[in-house]
C-alpha cells in the first residue's frame, strides 16, 4: 500500500531525549497543518497508509489529534493510519479516540526497556511503564502495537537489548508486534554531543552496531516480530548533522547480513549451507561484508567458506 508520510518533528514531546534532533533526522522543520494533510490525503485514488512520524502524536491536545485523524481519514476508502508516539501519552481515553478512525498501527518510541539506559537518555519513564503501555495497545481495540528500539545508547549493551526483546516477546505471545531498530547517532547540538565531546560517551562502530542489530534481527524474526526497519533513512540533513556514531547508509543491510550469517551457522557451524539466491546480495554486498563475517565466525578459510554456500531458487 502506498504511504503518505507526515512528519511532525518533536511535536508535543513531553521531554527532550538527549540524543534526539528530529529536524536533523527527517529534514523537516515545519509541521503541516491538518488542512494540508487533508489536501494531500484526498488527492489519491488508491487506498494509502497515512503515517504520522517524528513526534509524539498522542501527546497533542485531543482536539488537534482529532483534526489530524479526520484529515487522514479523508484518504480513499480502504486507507489506514499509522502513528508513532511517546509511551507516556497512551491511555484508554486516547485509544478510544483513535478507535474512531482507521488507525491500524501505533508505534511507541520506547528506545530501551532498561531503566538505567532510559534514565541516562532522559526518556522520562521506566521500562515497566513502557511495557504496560504496549500491553494496553495490544489488548485494546484492535491496533497493532509497534516498538521502536535503539542500539548503542549510553549505558546500553547487546545483553540489555536482547533482554528488551525477550520482554517484548513474552508480552507479544502469539500476537502481532512490529519492530524498528535504530542506531544511536551523535547529532550536532544535542546533549549527547556534549557527552561525546567530554568522552563520557563512546559510540559503537559500524561493524559492532551491525552485529548488535543483526543479533536482534535474528532473534526477532525467529520469534514472529514484524521487522519494519533497521537503520535510519539517509537524508541530506542527517548527513550534515552527524558528529559521530555508526553512520552508514546501509546499516540495515549489514544487520540483515549478520542475521543471515547467524542463521546459517545455527544450521551448521562449519557448512555446507543452502541459501536462497535472492539473499545472495546480503552476503556479497558492501565489499562481501556478510561473507567475511561468515568466514570469521566459522573459522573457515575465506574461499572454502564461500564455496560451501549453495544458492537455490
Ligand atoms: S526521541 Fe521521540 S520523544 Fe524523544 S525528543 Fe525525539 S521525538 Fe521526542
Amino acid at each position: 500500500m502506498k504511504r503518505l508520510p507526515v512528519f511532525l518533528p518533536m511535536r508535543n514531546c513531553p521531554n527532550r531525549c538527549i540524543y534526539c534532533d528530529q529536524v536533523a533526522i527527517t529534514g523537516y522543520s515545519d509541521y503541516p497543518s491538518p488542512e494540508e494533510v487533508r489536501v494531500e490525503a484526498s488527492k489519491n485514488v488508491e487506498p494509502l497508509e497515512v503515517c504520522f512520524f517524528g513526534g509524539s502524536f498522542t501527546c497533542q491536545p485531543m482536539d488537534l489529534q482529532r483534526q489530524y485523524l479526520s484529515a487522514a481519514a479523508s484518504a480513499p476508502a480502504g486507507s489506514c493510519i499509522r502513528l508513532s508516539t511517546h509511551p507516556l501519552c497512551i491511555t484508554s481515553e486516547v485509544l478510544s479516540l483513535l478507535s474512531e478512525y482507521p488507525v491500524r498501527s501505533i508505534e511507541l518510541g520506547v528506545s530501551s526497556l532498561d531503566d538505567g539506559v532510559l534514565k541516562r537518555c532522559n526518556r522520562g519513564y521506566s521500562g515497566r511503564v513502557a511495557l504496560e503501555k504496549i500491553s494496553l495497545i495490544a489488548n485494546g481495540p484492535g491496533n497493532i502495537p509497534g516498538a521502536q528500539l535503539m542500539t548503542g545508547l549510553p549505558g546500553q549493551d547487546e545483553n540489555s537489548s536482547m533482554k528488551d526483546l525477550m520482554l517484548l516477546r513474552d508480552l507479544k505471545g502469539n500476537g502481532k508486534m512490529e519492530l524498528r531498530i535504530y542506531p544511536c547517532l551523535v547529532l550536532r547540538g544535542t546533549p549527547l554531543e556534549g557527552l561525546f565531546l567530554s568522552k563520557q560517551y563512546i559510540p559503537p562502530g559500524v561493524d559492532e552496531s551491525a552485529r548488535w542489530a543483526g543479533r536482534m534481527v535474528r532473534y526477532a524474526s525467529r520469534n514472529g516480530f514484524d521487522i519494519l526497519r533497521v537503520g535510519l533513512q539517509e537524508t541530506h540533513s542527517l548527513m550534515q548533522g552527524v558528529v559521530a556514531g555508526p553512520h552508514h547508509p546501509a546499516l540495515g543491510e549489514l544487520a540483515r547480513a549478520f542475521a543471515m550469517v547467524l542463521s546459517l551457522l545455527e544450521e551448521n557451524p562449519t557448512g555446507p549451507w543452502i541459501a536462497d539466491q535472492r539473499q545472495r546480495s546480503l552476503l556479497a554486498g558492501h565489499g562481501c561484508w556478510g561473507f567475511r563475517e561468515l568466514e570469521r565466525l566459522s573459522g573457515l578459510d575465506p574461499k572454502r567458506a564461500r564455496d560451501l554456500v549453495t544458492w537455490t531458487g
